[in-house]
């Protein structure tokens, strides 16, 4: 029976990086999709990168060239706003800045039927900041894929806080459909996965300022289980994501934290895509070799902002980056955005390679013990402040003698 969420034909904005990759992940599950992009250049490569694409799945014997002929047919570009008016829904995937998101769902909103569904593909955004402009709060909503998203596997479906729950269940039936690990996560800044990120990603910066280099970061994170440590994580994405967002947003330019990543983006080292990053690559290669330019000019940066270097080791390393992770995990489940801390592991695991030996963060915590974790945050927060006070909900789950795995909808 046809719902009124029913989604039968896609819209996606955008024909970068995510654009492309939705448009493959939709197309690949039988949906027809209307592709916009504001430079048709885009759109045309885009198109060129999808026929290629499912050329080589053609050649490597994935699918039969009826099949490759079939995904291609069913995307198509589209040239204005008005060719999208009858729509199910539509997936935004344009430059992450809120302004223009706004803009896009404004137009959005008066130009496609009132029972289209309105998505972002934000990282971090506010999504009712992004609803609050259409007069459709409750079919607006966050699908956050990941990078390559027709290969991730992880989508978090963002809740905003006007969703309505058949929307919710129409966005995880859609995941489903294209075969995508669905998990939903309430709304604050990074959703799940990118808010733990940025804890973990913090640490690893500080510690580069503090006395150690990326690759030993890197080696004691890989160590441990992650299939990539953090800065080689960012060549891959491209160190100039964020460092553009700062620019555009106009702030956070000056954090010391973000020093070592401005200066390799002024020398035009965003990473994998420029060959060279954190690490060098040869041409054609994504093997990242180890560049002792950047351990000097981590050192220099680290020089110019007044930090006294000391030896760093690979345990301390870890217990920060993991500690950290696990900290803002335990905060995310207690204020509700995962439901559970199976999802938080689900999202570690299918989108940030946390080792799946492990389980994932919140399972690994539980698994250390709740109590010793407890007290090594305290050491920490004595050592290095009060960024490193322990999430309420673990000071509660430690007396109450429970585990992290206890806890449903922020309750144990
Ligand atoms: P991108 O720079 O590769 O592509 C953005 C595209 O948007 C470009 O083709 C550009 O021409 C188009 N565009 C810009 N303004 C437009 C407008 N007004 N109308 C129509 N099209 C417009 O960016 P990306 O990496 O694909 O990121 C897109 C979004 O996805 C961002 O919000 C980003 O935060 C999010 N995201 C990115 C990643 C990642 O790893 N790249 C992962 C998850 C989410």
């Amino acid at each position: 029976m046809s719902t009124p969420f029913n989604v039968r034909q896609a819209a996606v904005i955008g024909a970068g990086t995510m654009g492309r990759g939705i448009v493959i992940s939709l197309a690949r599950a039988g949906l027809p999709v209307l592709w916009l992009d504001n430079d048709p250049s885009a759109t045309e490569a885009g198109l060129a990168m999808l026929a290629q694409t499912w050329a080589q799945q053609v050649t490597k014997g994935r699918i039969d060239q009826a099949e490759a002929d079939a995904c291609l047919a069913r995307v198509c570009a589209a040239g204005a706003y008005a060719d999208l008016a009858d729509v199910d829904l539509v997936i935004e995937a344009v430059y992450e800045n809120l302004a223009l998101k706004q803009d896009i769902f404004r137009t959005l909103d008066r130009t496609l039927n009132a029972q289209a569904i309105l998505a972002s593909n934000t990282s971090a955004l506010d999504i009712d900041a992004i609803a609050a402009v259409t007069g459709r709060p409750e079919q607006v909503l966050g699908l956050h894929f990941f990078s390559p998203a027709h290969v991730m596997k992880l989508l978090e479906v963002v809740r905003g806080a006007r969703t309505s729950p058949a929307v919710i269940d129409a966005a995880r039936a859609l995941g489903q459909r294209i075969g995508k690990e669905v998990v939903v996560a309430g709304n604050c800044p990074g959703f799940i996965g990118n808010r733990m990120l940025a804890t973990y990603v913090a640490e690893a910066r500080k510690l580069l300022l503090e006395g150690a280099t990326p690759r030993q970061v890197d080696e004691a994170l890989q160590a441990f289980g992650m299939a990539m440590g953090p800065f080689r994580m960012y060549d891959v994405v491209g160190i100039d994501l964020e460092w553009r967002a700062r620019q555009l947003a106009g702030t956070g330019m000056e954090a010391p934290l973000v020093q070592v990543d401005n200066a390799l983006c002024e020398q035009g080292r965003f990473g994998q895509k420029s060959g060279q990053g954190y690490y060098r690559y040869a041409p054609g290669s994504r093997e990242a070799e180890h560049d002792p330019e950047v351990d000097a000019l981590v050192f220099k940066v680290a020089q110019g902002l007044g930090m006294h270097r000391r030896t760093i080791d690979d345990e301390e390393i870890r217990e920060r980056c993991l500690l950290a992770l696990v900290n803002e995990g335990a905060k995310i489940l207690e204020e509700s955005v995962a439901d559970c801390s199976a999802d938080i592991d689900r999202v570690y695991l299918h989108g940030y390679g946390f080792p799946a030996a492990l389980g994932g963060p919140m399972h690994w915590a539980d698994q250390q013990g709740l109590s010793l974790l407890l007290a090594r945050l305290e050491r920490l927060q004595g050592l290095f402040g009060e960024h490193w006070r322990p999430a309420g909900l673990l000071m509660r789950l430690v007396a109450e003698g429970k585990q992290l795995a206890d806890v449903r909808e922020g309750r144990a």
